[in-house]
């Protein structure tokens, strides 16, 4: 398949490149290189530095493309409700470029990068797709309005598409892992403290009403997240929208994260109790089962060792690419 990535240059989308080229496809990348590294970009995969809304129309009117997943998208939720026009012009502005230039060049494969924060403080876990629908922060809202504008392009225009709703996107695949100019994440943070780039992880909470008091997240692997977007790619079908979550059914503390990464490190890991970061559900729990039963999708490595293994394989020999090297 001819298949445009947006934003291919960033964690999620140069891992989904990766493993779209080794599957034999022909793959362009358009991602401006505010967040993303061309370097992440493998060889295989052709690169467009641009604005994947403004050259949207351009690159789909010339590329006869099989399929489009789009990526590209802000994704910091704190820094969402603190410039919330940019996330809606970053988020929603490129998305609706995107569409029109897909209806107008009459491609209409596409696979969304969507996330859990769609749902907002869960009613019950695990979450399903049926859960409501209640946003707390400006990225989840930007989202779940994309959401909104792809079901009725495929209503109104025969769009085939796919939403992934991630849960805890982790580990490392080959040479791509997380390394961003600014981490917010708790995995890499915590190899960060055992890389010594940082003195002590921060524990935001430890009184929340979960067993050990500290939040609960499904950590779902990065190559496992990748897979799930070739199968979505690959079965859409004209007119209809999808909507899957991605993530493992189980879920971990940010204690129990940080067990496993003293474990595979063999850091002490020194951590401190902060109080609680501003809009975090105690438990995000996702049910994957239904791309499980409807695409077959199976993921492999997500569990909390194969993780927290392939992300410190990662990091510790990133020596002076790391970015937080330069935090010292
Ligand atoms: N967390 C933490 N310390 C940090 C970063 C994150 O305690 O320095 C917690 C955070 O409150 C949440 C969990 O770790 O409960 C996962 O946070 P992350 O930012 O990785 O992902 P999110 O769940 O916000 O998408």
């Amino acid at each position: 398949m001819k298949v445009l990535v947006t934003g291919g240059a960033g964690y999620v989308g140069s891992t989904c490149t990766a493993v779209l080229v080794e599957a034999g496809h022909d793959v362009t990348v358009v991602d401006n290189l505010t967040t993303g590294s061309r370097e992440a970009v493998v060889d295989g995969a052709k690169f467009v530095e641009a604005d994947a809304g403004e050259a949207a129309d351009e690159l789909l009117a010339n590329g006869n493309f099989d399929g489009v997943i789009h990526f590209a998208a802000r994704s910091l939720v704190g820094e969402s409700e603190q410039v919330p026009d940019e996330y809606w012009r970053d988020n929603l502005g490129t998305s609706l470029q995107l569409l029109e230039a897909m209806r107008r060049h009459n491609c209409n494969n596409l696979v969304f990068s969507s996330t859990a924060a769609t749902y907002g403080e869960p009613t019950k876990v695990p979450i399903t797709e049926d859960a409501p629908t209640n946003p707390t922060n400006a990225y989840g809202a930007t989202k779940l309005a994309i959401d909104y504008a792809i079901a009725s392009y495929c209503r109104g225009y025969k769009l085939g598409a796919t939403s992934l709703r991630y849960f805890n996107v982790a580990g490392a695949y080959g040479t791509i892992g997380e390394n961003r100019r600014i981490e917010t994440h708790l995995i890499p943070l915590v190899l960060q403290v055992a890389l010594g780039h940082r003195d002590k992880i921060m524990i935001f909470g430890d009184d929340w009403p979960t067993p050990d008091g500290t939040c609960i997240r499904d950590y779902i692997h990065i190559r496992d997240l990748a897979d799930a977007h070739l199968l979505a790619l690959a079965s859409n079908t004209p007119g209809k929208h999808r909507i899957f979550n991605l993530g493992s059914g189980d879920g971990y503390s940010v204690n129990e994260v940080i067990a496993a990464c003293r474990k595979h490190t063999g850091h002490p890991i020194p951590a401190e109790v902060a109080p609680r970061r501003a809009g975090d559900p105690a438990v995000l729990v996702a049910s994957s089962e239904k791309i499980q039963e409807e695409l077959g999708w199976n993921p492999t490595r997500t569990d909390l060792d194969t993780i927290v293994q392939d992300a410190w394989a990662f990091t510790s020999q990133l020596g002076d690419r790391a970015y937080s090297a330069g935090k010292r």
